[in-house]
């Protein structure tokens, strides 16, 4: 019967909860009404009066329809103060994202690895939209030639590390938000403790080992990823482990052959390019952390800029096999610390160019030594293996432009240059540059094999030219 008195007692009990609730919402509608009151008055005091304001003040005034201010903030059901209702007004009007949106997007915390390329337009729409923490990593620092992608970065940064550069952008378009500085590589050993502080996850990075990574390390923490790449003309984008979709590894579980990433003849990038997919990882990343929308996971954007054509295919779904998290997977935390990405890909986890060690000695010169024998004036012939468009930036004078790929069909031109170059009988040099030195070893490698014994390469290619040399030498 006691319990029963308890139950019975209920129907009494529940009025009274109800009662005192209501009073309680009552007094708390009150309060922050005076929060947003005393707020509004302290801006009112605290800002100078510029044009802006006296604009902003008549338009109040002369729009008769409008509440009063009071009236107003006692109905405000949200978290955001009255300044972030302004800043995201245009969020708040489309009614798909509105004010659940903006207050998901605000609590929400972005994690952007990388600020070149795609994290630059990336971060400056997070930025701008309000993600409550937002998270840089890079080590690099910003360089002329980046200028013309990395929008985030200004001339007055080249030579200063680019997280500080993209943070102090960021904190000026928008310093409500938080914005955290990681000025390090990712790598295994601090990925998950960077990573698990935020919700989604931004792959901007470029190369192979940090996309497995980074896909790996979001599986064993469980992060959605949102996967950018740009490349030449084109750009794909895709969103991984979210919501049972599919990881990097599922789609990839080997990774792409690895010759064509140690050419000293790196691919361009149209400027642009990155510039739309880092804005569409932007976009991805807000649709998951404001949960609006349908995340591109389990498909995959292609977007392909000379035709103007942008394709979305269906990617297949999480692989049972899949090695990181397939059903049978025992993928843990310590065995992504103690995962070798760079032997696995067989490629570096840094930007900076390989430098590769193929010849011996004796088949080696330096750009000052090659110097020397031009003043000397040693009879010789000079073969750039750079490709043909590399060839029309700038040369070496007098060099004969026989890209590597073609070098076999070319020999009976060398072999033509150094019999007109042979003044004395003795038999002309016959020297290889690159753009670094890596493709020219290759080359000498080639030529030896062929019958051009004498043939050597130049240590550092033109890049050591135009810094051992003739610094006035342009750089690419
Ligand atoms: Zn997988």
């Amino acid at each position: 019967m006691e319990t029963n008195g308890g139950g019975g007692g209920s129907a009494a009990d529940v009025s009274r909860i109800l009662s005192e609730l209501e009073t309680l919402k009552t007094a708390k509608n009150d309060i922050e009404c005076r929060i947003s009151a005393l707020e509004a008055q302290l801006r009112d005091l605290t800002t100078t009066t510029t044009k802006k304001d006296i604009e902003d003040k008549n338009d109040t005034v002369s729009n008769g329809s409008c509440p009063l201010i009071s009236a107003v903030h006692s109905n405000i059901n949200h978290d955001l103060s009255p300044d972030s209702v302004y800043r995201y007004s245009r969020h708040l009007l489309l009614p798909s994202f509105g004010v659940q949106g903006q207050s998901n997007l605000v609590k929400s915390s972005i994690l952007v690895i990388g600020a070149g390329g795609l994290g630059s337009p990336a971060l400056l729409y997070l930025a701008a939209c309000g993600v409550g923490r937002l998270g840089i990593v890079d080590h690099d620092v910003v360089e002329l030639n980046n200028m013309h992608r990395q929008v985030i970065h200004t001339e007055a940064y080249i030579g200063q590390p680019k997280v500080k550069s993209a943070a102090a952008t960021c904190r000026s378009i928008n310093s409500t938000i938080q914005i955290v500085e990681y000025q390090e590589a990712l790598r295994t050993s601090n990925a998950l403790e960077i990573l698990s502080r935020y919700d989604v996850v931004v792959d901007a990075t470029d190369n192979a080992p940090s996309r497995y990574m980074i896909s790996d390390c979001c599986v064993v923490l469980g992060k959605p990823l949102v996967s950018g790449a740009a490349l030449g003309l084109e750009g794909q984008l895709a969103v991984y482990n979210y919501n049972g979709g599919p990881c990097y590894r599922c789609l990839f579980p080997t990774p792409p052959p690895t010759s064509a990433c140690q050419r000293c003849s790196d691919s361009g990038v149209l400027g642009v390019v990155p510039g739309i997919i880092g804005c569409l990882q932007a976009l991805e990343a807000i649709k998951i952390a404001g949960a609006v929308g349908e995340p591109l996971s389990g498909r995959m954007l292609l977007f392909d800029a000379l035709s103007a054509r942008i394709r979305i295919v269906k990617i297949r779904g999480r692989s049972s096999q899949c090695e990181v998290c397939g059903e049978n997977s025992a993928f843990t935390q310590q065995q992504f610390k103690n995962f070798d990405y760079e032997k696995f890909t067989q490629a570096p986890l840094s930007t900076l160019p390989v430098k590769l060690n193929l010849l011996p000695e004796d088949s080696r010169i330096s750009s000052k030594e090659y110097k020397e024998k031009i003043d000397n004036g040693e009879s010789h012939v000079l073969v750039d293996v750079r490709p043909a468009h590399h060839f029309k930036i700038v040369s070496l004078p007098n060099s004969i432009n026989i890209p590597l790929a073609s070098l076999e069909v070319g020999l009976p031109e060398i072999s033509k240059a150094l019999k007109e170059e042979d003044n004395s009988g003795s038999g002309a040099s016959l020297y290889v540059v690159c753009r670094r030195g890596n493709d020219s070893q290759r080359a000498v490698q080639c030529l030896q094999k062929m019958g051009f014994d004498s043939a050597k390469d130049i240590i550092g290619g033109l890049e050591s030219w135009g810094h051992d040399v003739d610094p006035n030498f342009p750089t690419y």
